[in-house]
């Protein structure tokens, strides 16, 4: 572990405190906010935000991505297209940030826990498929219903963990055999691909997160992607106050949200996408340098699941058990190095612990043992 902490030293070349994941700002940012000032549209509107989501639905090969405040906000408007109602089910993967969870809240819906693939560290394929086996019932209004709960099972949201995909078109193909509407929490996955196709892309609607702490930032922001013409032009609508366009008249036609990215946050991100590549390009030289200090080592480096282009976001060590998992946290932290452990279940939080769970034995397994090590992209690599 000495080793560790001076190995992390020597890749970040400071004695000072070294973060988690750290922002990095060395191309247009300054010009573009500043261009963003000096035009004044630095709120809802302005070229920023269009050009922003078009460089994201270019990059993502998504037809069509809509700019929100945050990935939270995406998220539940995501959910709320997909036609998630009242008192509706929602299977997801109980290892995952807790804004997953919170969004289904939001729709008045219920979270049901599937377990994750050893993989990947994502919903699995296959315990869904066991899961739906064993509680799915489709009845003549050609939905899913779970036989326990009686409630319609209404969509599926599987993440994609620290960047790394799940198997999505499996999990695909059981979502339409169910009629469950697919949406992917790629919160953490911008530039990761599933047998060479963009993560966020394979479901009806996918999500994108540029928190502060993700691959690239707007300093908060998200994304919402579709194929689906109609579902793009409602997402536009709900997220900007449900407006009918016209030069001066007031006019609203639902209650709406106010989840438009501002033009300041979308310059922003305009310069972080154009670096998106080489911070990906520099993650996975990261990745290649743990491996080779992490080689001979009890302490094992996850590693992109095959067929995967993973963007390595968040690089994950796996530790032999809790006992060392908390040794390795402990003694890290104390020396400045900034590690965390993977999120506590979250059929373990108040707020969710009456939700459904299947088999959570693997999503258990990396809970005991998962630990997110300095993962900032490094000059230079
Ligand atoms: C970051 C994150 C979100 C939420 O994104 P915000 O932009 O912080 O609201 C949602 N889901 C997952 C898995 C995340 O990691």
């Amino acid at each position: 572990m000495e080793n560790f902490v001076d190995f992390v030293r020597s890749l970040y070349k400071t004695d000072e405190f070294i973060p988690l994941h750290e922002p990095r700002f060395w191309g247009n940012e300054k010009k573009y906010v500043a261009d963003c000032i000096d035009s004044t549209f630095v709120s809802s509107v302005g070229k920023y935000v269009d050009r922003f989501e078009q460089m994201v639905a270019e990059y993502s090969g998504a037809k069509y991505a809509i700019a929100t405040v945050n990935g939270t906000a995406a998220l539940h408007i995501a959910l709320l297209l997909a036609g998630v109602k009242n008192n509706d089910e929602v299977i997801t993967q109980p290892l995952t940030f807790i804004a997953t969870a919170n969004a289904i809240n939001y729709c008045n819906a219920k979270s049901v826990f599937v377990d994750v693939d050893k993989e990947n560290m994502g919903l699995s394929a296959e315990k869904l498929i066991e899961f739906l086996n064993e509680f799915a019932e489709m009845k003549d209004d050609g939905f899913c219903y779970n036989k326990t709960s009686k409630r319609r099972i209404k969509a599926c949201v599987p993440m994609h963990t620290f960047g790394h995909p799940v198997k999505i078109d499996e999990i695909k193909k059981v979502c339409d055999k169910y009629n469950i509407v697919l949406i992917e929490d790629s919160a953490e996955s911008p530039g990761s691909k599933y047998k060479g196709k963009h993560t966020g892309t394979f479901g009806e609607l996918g999500i994108l997160s540029f928190n502060g702490n993700k691959t690239i930032t707007t300093g908060g922001g998200g994304m919402i992607l579709t194929d689906n013409e109609d579902l793009a032009k409602l997402a536009k609508h709900i997220t900007t106050t449900g407006k009918i366009p016209h030069k001066w008249e007031y006019v609203h036609d639902m209650t709406a949200y106010n989840y438009r990215m501002p033009n300041l946050n979308a310059a922003l991100g305009c310069a972080q996408l154009e670096q998106l590549d080489d911070f990906i390009d520099k993650k996975r030289k990261l990745f290649d340098l743990y491996g080779d200090f992490f080689k001979n080592s009890e302490i094992h480096l996850f590693k992109e699941p095959e067929n995967c282009f993973s963007n390595y976001w968040l690089q994950t060590v796996i530790l032999q058990d809790r006992a060392e998992r908390d040794k390795f946290l402990a003694y890290t932290n104390s020396k400045g190095i900034m590690t965390r452990p993977i999120w506590q279940l979250l059929n373990k939080s108040e707020m969710y612990s009456n939700a459904q769970c299947a088999d959570l034995s693997n999503s258990q397994w990396f809970e005991d043992r998962a630990v997110n090590i300095p993962s900032s992209v490094i000059k230079g690599l």
